[in-house]
C-alpha cells in the first residue's frame, strides 16, 4: 500500500502538471493519478490487492478518491482548480467549495524549509518590497517565502536562495498574480511605481527572466498563454 502522504503528494503533482490551464473534474484527476501511478510503477498489482476499492475495474480508485477528498478538505485541490487556473467558484462543482479567499498556509507551511526560515530571518521578517511589519500574537512578524520561479514540476523552479524572496501576504498575492515586473534583480515595478527589494535578494537571473516571461499579464508569454499563477 502506498503511504497516504506519498499518494497525496502524487495527487497534487498530477493536478498541477497534467491539466495545463484547463479545469478538471474529480474523475479526470483520479484517472490521471492512476495512470501516473501505474506508468511510473508506483502502484503495483500488489497494491491492487490491498486496495479498498470494491469495483474490480477501478482497483485503487478508492484510495485515490480518499486522498482527493482529504486534499479537497484541506482546500488544496479546490485552490489549485480555482486559483491556479482561475476556475470560477461556480465552475468547480465542489459541494464544499470554500469562499473566494481561502487559506493558503498549508502549502506554504510545507515549503517553510530551514532555508526559507533563514532567509526570512536575514530579512528581519519584513517584506522586501514594503517592509511593513505584520505582528503576530507572540510579537514576531509574519512573512512568507515566495519562489520567483514556482516549484511546481511544470515550472521547474528550485528551492534555493537564488529563487526566494520574502514578502508580506499582500505582496505575495501580487507576485502570485504576476502583477510586479522585475526591471533588475533587485527592483520591481508595480502599477508604474518602482520598488527596490531590500535587503537585496540574491536571485538568479534565469529565475527572474522565467517569471517576467511567463507571469500572468505578460501577453508575450510563450504560446500567448501566461503560465505562472502560483
Ligand atoms: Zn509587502
Amino acid at each position: 500500500m502506498i503511504p497516504r502522504d506519498q499518494l497525496q503528494r502524487v495527487v497534487l503533482e498530477v493536478a498541477v502538471a497534467s491539466f495545463g490551464n484547463a479545469g478538471f473534474t474529480r474523475v479526470q484527476l483520479r484517472e490521471a493519478v492512476e495512470v501516473h501511478l501505474r506508468t511510473n510503477h508506483i502502484w503495483t498489482p500488489a497494491d491492487d490487492a490491498d486496495s479498498q476499492s470494491t469495483d474490480p475495474k477501478s482497483k485503487g480508485h478508492a484510495n485515490i478518491d480518499y486522498c482527493i477528498s482529504d486534499l479537497a478538505h484541506l482546500r488544496l485541490i479546490t485552490r489549485i482548480r480555482r486559483n491556479f487556473w482561475r476556475v470560477g467558484a461556480d465552475e468547480t462543482g465542489d459541494e464544499d467549495a470554500p469562499p473566494d479567499r481561502i487559506p493558503t498556509t498549508v502549502l506554504r507551511t510545507v515549503r517553510d524549509t530551514a532555508l526559507a526560515r533563514l532567509i526570512k530571518a536575514q530579512c528581519k521578517h519584513l517584506c522586501q518590497v514594503c517592509h511593513i511589519p505584520l505582528a503576530q500574537a507572540d510579537g514576531s512578524n509574519y512573512v512568507e517565502a515566495h519562489h520567483v520561479r514556482p516549484l511546481a514540476a511544470r515550472h521547474g523552479g528550485n528551492d534555493r536562495a537564488d529563487n526566494i524572496i520574502v514578502l508580506c501576504p499582500n505582496h505575495h498575492a501580487l507576485f502570485d498574480l504576476g502583477v510586479p515586473e522585475f526591471i533588475s534583480p533587485s527592483v520591481v515595478r508595480i502599477a508604474g511605481r518602482e520598488f527596490t527589494l531590500t535587503p537585496e535578494p540574491n536571485l538568479a537571473w534565469a529565475n527572474i527572466k522565467y517569471y517576467n516571461t511567463n507571469k500572468i499579464g505578460n501577453k508575450k508569454a510563450i504560446g500567448g498563454k501566461p503560465t505562472i499563477c502560483k
